[in-house]
């Protein structure tokens, strides 16, 4: 009876993850929908406590150290989150996929001790030859689990520092060859455990001990593969960042899925399951939105490898800049205006001022819509996310497709924070490291105003030559504070 109690649980959590997703595409429903998917999580962890029974009916008891756990990482975690800046908002989701790819590598680490210290003795000494079954499922399971879960763990930990600044791109010739001999160690190790896990063991005058060297091999599987994570992160070129964020998300997935595979426990597999295949659908869509093909990620040989343009190198000319007040006078006069956002929007926190000059602008009849390039910011989604804090209409934000189909009949595009994504060089200068990204094309409109505080380069390092067009003026300052005078002026008009 009990036991189907739980599996209804876990049938309402799987579900509730479902809708939650569902919910988390539209901004209006997000909120609802990370509540809901977060009340589905939590009765299956409790159910789980409470009502798992093993086959031999026992259930759990140590509730001391679980509870002990939770206690720790629920203050951990509500604290990270309710102190967080907006800014640091992709580092911390960094952290925490990398927590769950340390998790789904510890519970490969316990479990393979428990199954290595309850082998299935076929035939003992004195009366036979030493024989002993490793089950080979829960073998794979396990070494599936350690290998993903821990290339997760170390490579977000690598992308954590990236992202707050405290680790610079590195690498070094013939990286590449380096990182799949390490690859190729890990799967070498892996499949020689795998393959030889029987006999792997040492009669002790008692029972059957599995031996020094095959604990030596299954850890070292999860040395290697926690050294392949850093060097397959840390060479990864700026603006190539947002692939392997997403690579890495899907990797957490597969890894807590085969938590669930091994514990036979349905909403783990459900969840990791969804987590794995969102992850690997942002793959996808980072790398349409990169135009790196799939196949580039994986060997882990894009990005990185090609530096010229970074910063310090030549300057392209004179750029030119304007007043507030004739900035106000082009926006409130225009037809049609498009915003493009970027990080320094965030960094900024000038979501709700650039909300209230969208509002002014649209009372004065001027149509006002944003572009939004898919790796815009430091997260997937950054942009939307941090235009629906402001209540920005969903329906006012345009793909990057479509805005670059609205740049040529736009009268101003007011380019606020961002950089890399409205960087020509994209389009035009092969020696880039951004060439082949596809751009909002800005210059495609009649007048660029560029807001942004100096001529620094953005996430990339590289100078951008929008800066020095003719029909582009820099509006210098942080964010808030310009759109902030931007709509005062505008009231005196
Ligand atoms: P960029 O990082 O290219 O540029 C941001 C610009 O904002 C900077 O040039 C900076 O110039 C300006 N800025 C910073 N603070 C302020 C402020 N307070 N007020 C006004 N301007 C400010 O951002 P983009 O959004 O254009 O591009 C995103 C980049 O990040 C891409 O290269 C992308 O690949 C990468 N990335 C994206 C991830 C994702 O998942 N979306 C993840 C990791 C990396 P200044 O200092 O002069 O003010």
């Amino acid at each position: 009876m009990e036991l189907n109690i739980l599996t209804l649980i876990y049938l309402i959590g799987a579900v509730t993850f479902i809708l939650g997703l569902k919910m988390l595409a539209h901004p209006a429903r997000a909120r609802r929908g990370n509540l809901l998917a977060a009340f589905g999580m939590c009765i299956a962890i409790l159910g789980t406590i409470f009502l798992y029974k093993d086959e031999q009916g026992n259930g759990l008891h140590n509730y001391g150290w679980i509870f002990g756990g939770i206690l720790i990482g629920g203050i951990i975690g509500t604290l990270a989150a309710k102190k967080v800046k907006m800014t640091a908002m992709p580092e911390m989701v960094s952290m925490f996929n990398g927590m769950g790819g340390a998790c789904a590598a510890l519970i490969s680490i316990v479990e393979f001790n428990r199954l290595v210290s309850h082998p299935v003795i076929t035939s003992l000494p004195p009366s036979g030859f030493l024989s002993v079954v490793v089950s080979q499922g829960e073998l794979l399971i396990i070494l599936l689990g350690l290998m993903i879960g821990s290339v997760s763990f170390s490579g977000s930990m690598i992308a954590w520092g990236k992202l707050n600044g405290t680790i610079k791109d590195f690498s070094f010739k013939g990286q590449h060859i380096l990182n799949l001999i390490i690859l190729a160690g890990v799967f070498v190790l892996a499949v020689y455990l795998f393959v030889n896990a029987d006999d792997l063991f040492r009669f002790d005058g008692t029972s059957a001990v599995f031996t020094l060297k095959g604990h030596l091999i299954f850890y070292g599987v999860f040395v290697l593969a926690l050294l392949y994570g850093v060097f397959f992160v840390m060479p990864i070129g700026g603006a190539d960042m947002p692939v392997v964020i997403s690579l890495l998300n899907s990797f957490t997935g597969v890894a807590a899925a085969c938590g669930g595979f091994l514990y036979d426990n349905k909403v783990m597999l459900t969840g990791g399951i969804l987590v794995g295949a969102a992850g690997t659908l942002l793959t996808i869509l980072m790398c349409k939105a990169m135009n790196r093909s799939l196949a580039n990620v994986l060997i882990g040989s894009f990005g990185g490898g090609n530096k010229s343009g970074v910063t310090g190198q030549k300057q392209h000319g004179t750029y030119k800049e304007i007043t507030l007040s004739d900035a106000a006078v082009l926006m409130a006069y225009a037809n049609r205006v498009m915003i493009v956002p970027g990080y320094g929007l965030a960094v900024a926190q000038a979501q709700h001022a650039c909300h209230d000059l969208e509002k002014l602008l649209v009372e004065r009849g001027v149509d006002v819509k944003y572009a939004i390039h898919p790796v815009a910011g430091r997260m997937p989604g950054h942009m939307n996310v941090l235009l629906a804090e402001a209540d920005v209409s969903y329906e006012k934000l345009l793909e990057m497709e479509q805005a670059n189909e609205d740049f040529p009949t736009t009268d101003v595009a007011l380019v606020l924070g961002a950089n890399d994504v409205v960087n020509p060089a994209a389009k035009t200068d092969p020696s880039s490291p951004i060439y082949g990204m596809p751009i909002l094309e800005v210059e495609l409109a009649k007048h660029v105003i560029v807001n942004k505080r100096s001529m620094k380069p953005g996430y990339a390092g590289i100078e951008n030559d929008l800066f020095f067009q003719k029909k582009t003026s820099m509006l210098f300052g942080d964010a808030k504070k310009v759109l902030q005078d931007l709509i005062a002026e505008i009231k005196n008009l």
